[in-house]
């Protein structure tokens, strides 16, 4: 069970949001004097990071409250939630130390995953 906490009701199960689009996107003020391409990259292009990402999610089967998430997405680690209309805090991620520096969870590196001797087969 993957727990996000709503700023509104507090934290639910995963299964209530749904994810909107990339926070802090801003329309632009005046989108006539943009060219094809400014506005077909305002409309289409986001960032995919590895790593801290802001979110806008909704609450959709709660408070249909939209609001920003900050997750680590190496991780799935939800870093801080905020209000849209708060200011964009200052997050660190807390990536685990690996030998390769990559993720061990959603990283899909499978050269950091714990083997146990039963499941090698030998
Ligand atoms: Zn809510």
């Amino acid at each position: 069970m993957f727990l996000i906490p709503c700023p509104y009701c507090g934290e639910r199960d995963q299964s209530e949001f749904a994810y909107a689009y990339q926070a802090h996107v801003h329309r632009p003020k005046d989108p006539d004097r943009l060219t094809d391409k400014e506005w077909a990259d305002f409309v289409f292009i986001r960032d995919n990071p590895k790593g801290v990402f802001a979110e806008r999610w909704i609450h959709a089967a709660g408070c249909r409250r939209y609001f920003n998430l900050m997750r680590n997405t190496a991780t799935d680690e939800i870093l801080a939630v905020y209000r849209i209309d708060e200011p964009q805090p200052k997050v660190e991620p807390a990536l685990p130390a690996t030998p390769s520096g990559e993720a061990p969870i959603g990283s899909g590196n499978d050269a950091v995953k714990v083997v146990k001797p039963a499941e090698r087969g030998s």
